[in-house]
């Protein structure tokens, strides 16, 4: 059996790692590419979302390169990600692949499905052996996205540009080592030493929020590296969602550090209810970033998204209650590296002149308007640091 998965953000590292530990042989999904980008929206139907093409380009590649079985996650709720794995499978059953697909169900809605993908991964394991593996994989997991997180506060201030890459490159080989649970606190402890010690100077110039739909926020090459651009722009950013949260059974997200009640009851005035995907996370993420004190948000959503075009639908009301400026950015196999991150840095400059502006009789005003609603929001338990 060889294992294969799609490719998204850190994901990878914790699934080599917990193959590795069950002794079932996996492949390292092919690097993302335009090929994987073609191949996805060739076969895929052509209303699909985009993350559902480049998964789809990664499932073909990963067979192409030999693997025999592939993993891929399950999902409850109104949207369409429920539906990947099946959808997918049958695709690739009609282009006369050979291949076992399995789904792994959320644990916690379906543990007997759950149970079941677990046993036909390995049939003989104990099960309280893959729960020590599942653990320890987790926990290493979570320490890459710490690391991560970290490196994304240091990186808009190094004083030698390229610094934290090459820091946090290393920092990920080592934590890739650890096997223990004692060595991957060491290799945590050393990582953020590392991160540390990086030389940096001043404060970001502007504090900026990523939003929206999952996985435009967890791969880089869907979002053109957008915090590593907004990074060398001197700019802080925040991410709503981090690998390890998404995929965690607790509802806490440590990592992002605002647990899910927190965002939902953010979110309420707004949205009251789960509308699937990120969707109310958006709506929460927008009213508590406004309250951090952030410049402005980036919303990335895939063509047809129906979770984020709920939540775009709120924007307005939102925008003019909090006063955020939210750059709200449709992505898909059409769209171009260069015209988007145009569009940011047409953004940044708005945000940083905002930011700047000088006090007139007419921001005065806007000042004026601004506190009153202020006290209307009050009124929804909303305040704005
Ligand atoms: S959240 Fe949006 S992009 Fe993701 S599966 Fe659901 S509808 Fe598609």
């Amino acid at each position: 059996m060889l294992v294969s998965s799609p490719q998204m953000g850190n994901v990878h590292f914790f699934l080599q790692d917990l193959f590795e530990r069950l002794g079932v042989d996996y492949l390292f999904p092919p690097p993302n590419s335009r090929r994987t980008v073609a191949l996805g929206t060739r076969f895929a139907p052509e209303f699909a979302c985009f993350p559902f093409k480049v998964t789809l380009g990664n499932f073909i590649e990963a067979l192409e390169a030999g693997a025999d079985t592939l993993v891929m996650v399950g999902g409850i709720g109104p949207c369409r990600f429920g539906y990947y794995a099946e959808t997918q499978r049958r695709i690739l059953q009609g282009l006369g692949y050979q291949f076992e697909m399995i789904i792994i169900e959320p644990p916690l809605a379906h543990p007997l499905l759950f149970y079941r993908a677990l046993r036909r991964l390995c049939p003989s394991l104990p099960l309280f052996k893959i729960y020590r593996e599942i653990r320890a994989s987790f926990f290493k997991a979570q320490s890459f996205d710490f690391l991560e997180k970290r490196a994304l506060e240091v990186r808009p201030v190094e004083m030698v540009k390229g610094e934290t890459d090459k820091v946090l490159a290393q920092v990920f080989e080592e934590l890739s080592r650890a096997k223990t649970e004692e060595e991957i606190v060491e290799a945590r402890k050393k990582g953020f030493a590392k991160l540390e010690a990086i030389r940096t100077k001043g404060k970001p110039c502007l504090k900026v929020g990523l939003i929206g739909e999952f996985y435009l926020l967890l791969e880089p090459f869907a979002n053109f590296g957008l915090e590593r651009f907004l990074n060398q722009k001197g700019v802080f950013v925040e991410r709503a969602v981090y690998v390890t949260d998404w995929i965690g059974p607790s509802s806490t997200n440590p990592v992002q550090g605002i647990s899910n009640e927190e965002i939902a009851r953010a979110a309420h005035p707004y949205l009251s209810h789960f509308v699937g995907g990120e969707g109310r996370a958006t709506i929460g993420h927008i009213v508590t970033m406004t309250q951090k004190g952030f410049d402005g948000l980036i919303h990335l959503t895939p063509f047809t998204c129906m979770p984020e075009l709920v939540a775009k639908s709120i924007f307005p009301k939102i925008q003019s209650d909090l006063d955020i400026p939210i750059l709200s950015l449709i992505i898909d196999e059409h769209t171009e590296k260069t015209g988007f991150l145009t569009r940011i840095e047409a953004f940044l400059d708005l945000l940083a002149w905002r930011k700047n502006r000088k006090i007139t009789p007419r921001s005065t005003f806007i000042n004026w308007l601004s506190n009153k609603r202020e006290k209307k929001l009050a009124t929804y338990g909303i305040k704005r640091r």
